[in-house]
C-alpha cells in the first residue's frame, strides 16, 4: 500500500474533452477562468492565477515583492525547499524560523528577533494545513512595514480565526499566498498551483508577470489595442488541459474534503492510546481548523522511528518521514553559517506521515500500527 493515492473523481476526461472540444488548449482560458473565480468567490481571495506549480507561483511571489539581493526573507527551516528556492532565486538571504513546540508551523513568537533593517518579507507555511498564528505574524509585519506571503500549499479549505473572532480562509490573510495541486494534495491537477494577490497594489503587475511580461491579457480583455513586453515575467500559466482537470476537482471538494475528515478523525481515534507511549499525535490548535491534509505521528526518537517505518514496510504499508530541515541543508552549509534550531531538527527526525488518500484503507493500516 502506497503513501499517496490520486483521486479521480471521474469527470477529469470529460471536462479535458470539452477543453480539447473547444480548441483552446494553452492557458487562461474558459476553465483557468472558472477556477479562479471558484478560488476568488468561496474563499474571498482578491485576485487568482492559476500556475504549473506552487513552485511558480512562490516564485511570482517573490519578483513581486520586489526581492533584490540581500533582502532577508524570514521563514521556517521545516519546510519544502521551494519556499526557500523562490527568494534565494532572487538574492535573498534566508533566515530561518524554529517550529513551534505542539506544532511543525513556525513559532511566531520568535520572528520579530530576527527581523533587522534587511528584512523584507515574512513566508509562513501553515504545515499540514493547519494555519499559523496570523495575527502575530500580521503585527509583526505591520510593525516593521514587511510583506507576508502565506504558503499554502497545503491548506486549501482550512481557516484562521483571530482574536476578533472572525473566522479567515487561509490564503486570504497574507499579502499573497500560493497553493499547490500537486497529485500529493488534497485537490489536485497533476502538477499545479496558484498564486493569490490579496493586496490590490500588487494585483496588475501579477497579470503582467504571469503572461511573460506582456500585457496579452489586458489585450485580449479589449482593455488595449495592442501588446508588448513590458516588465520581467515569465511562463507562469498552466494549460486548459490542466485547468479542466483542476475544475473536476474543485466540483467534488466538498465530497473529497468530507472524506479526507472521516479518515484523519478514524487515525485520530484509533491511535489515540499511543499517547501513553509516549507517541505524539497531531495537535491542531484553537484558532486553527484542520483540513485534513496529512495525519502525521510523532515518535519518542529517530530510531524508533524508523523501526515503525520497517516494521510497517514488512506488511507492504508504506510510512515516510517528512522534511529535512533546510538550515541543515548541504545548499544552505555551502552558503552560510552553521545554525541549530532544535524543534525543526527533533520535527525531522521524528515525524511519521501514514498513508493518506481518498481511497485509504485505513482499518488495514491501524490494525499495521497498533499490532
Ligand atoms: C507541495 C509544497 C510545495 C510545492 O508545491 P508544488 O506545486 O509541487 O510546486 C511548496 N511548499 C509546501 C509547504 C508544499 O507542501
Amino acid at each position: 500500500m502506497g503513501f499517496n493515492k490520486p483521486y479521480l473523481t471521474g469527470n477529469e476526461q470529460v471536462y479535458i474533452q470539452e477543453a480539447i472540444s473547444g480548441l483552446h488548449l494553452s492557458g487562461n482560458g474558459q476553465f483557468t477562468k472558472k477556477c479562479q473565480t471558484f478560488f476568488e468567490n468561496r474563499y474571498g481571495f482578491k485576485k487568482c492565477f492559476l500556475t504549473t506549480s506552487c513552485t511558480d507561483a512562490l516564485e511570482m511571489a517573490a519578483i513581486l515583492a520586489e526581492i533584490v539581493p540581500g533582502d532577508e526573507v524570514i521563514m521556517p527551516s521545516f519546510t519544502f525547499v521551494s519556499t526557500a528556492n523562490a527568494f534565494v532565486l532572487r538574492g535573498a538571504k534566508i533566515v530561518f524560523c524554529d517550529s513551534r513546540s505542539d506544532h511543525p508551523g513556525m513559532d511566531e513568537s520568535l520572528i520579530e528577533s530576527l527581523v533587522t533593517p534587511r528584512t523584507k518579507a515574512i513566508v509562513p507555511v501553515h504545515y499540514a494545513g493547519v494555519a499559523c498564528d496570523m495575527d502575530v505574524i500580521m503585527a509583526v509585519a505591520n510593525k516593521y512595514n514587511l510583506l507576508v506571503i502565506e504558503d499554502a500549499a497545503q491548506a486549501i479549505d482550512s481557516f484562521y480565526t483571530g482574536e476578533d473572532g472572525v473566522k479567515r480562509p487561509l490564503g486570504s490573510i497574507g499579502h499573497m499566498a500560493a497553493f499547490s495541486f500537486h497529485e500529493t494534495k488534497n485537490i489536485i491537477s497533476g502538477e499545479g498551483g496558484m498564486l493569490v494577490v490579496n493586496d490590490e497594489r500588487f494585483i496588475e503587475r501579477a497579470e503582467i508577470i504571469w503572461e511573460k511580461g506582456t500585457n496579452r491579457a489586458a489585450f485580449f480583455r479589449g482593455d488595449i489595442d495592442k501588446y508588448g513586453w513590458i516588465d520581467v515575467g515569465s511562463s507562469f500559466l498552466p494549460s486548459e488541459i490542466i485547468a479542466a482537470f483542476l475544475w473536476a476537482q474543485l466540483v467534488a471538494l466538498d465530497k473529497i474534503q468530507a472524506r479526507r475528515k472521516v479518515i484523519w478523525n478514524t487515525y485520530y481515534d484509533g491511535l489515540a492510546e499511543l499517547q501513553d507511549l509516549g507517541i505524539r499525535l497531531p495537535k491542531i490548535p484553537d484558532f486553527a481548523t484542520n483540513n485534513a491534509h496529512m495525519f502525521y505521528l510523532i515518535m519518542p526518537s529517530l530510531e524508533e522511528r524508523s523501526l515503525l517505518i520497517y516494521k510497517m514496510r514488512q506488511t507492504d504499508i508504506h510510512l515516510v518521514f517528512h522534511y529535512q530541515s533546510l538550515h541543515n541543508s548541504p545548499f544552505y552549509l555551502s552558503q552560510g553559517k552553521e545554525i541549530s534550531l532544535r524543534k525543526s531538527e527533533e520535527y525531522s527526525d521524528s515525524l511519521v506521515r501514514l498513508p493518506f488518500y481518498y481511497e485509504l484503507d485505513i482499518i488495514r493500516v491501524l490494525e499495521g500500527i497498533l499490532n
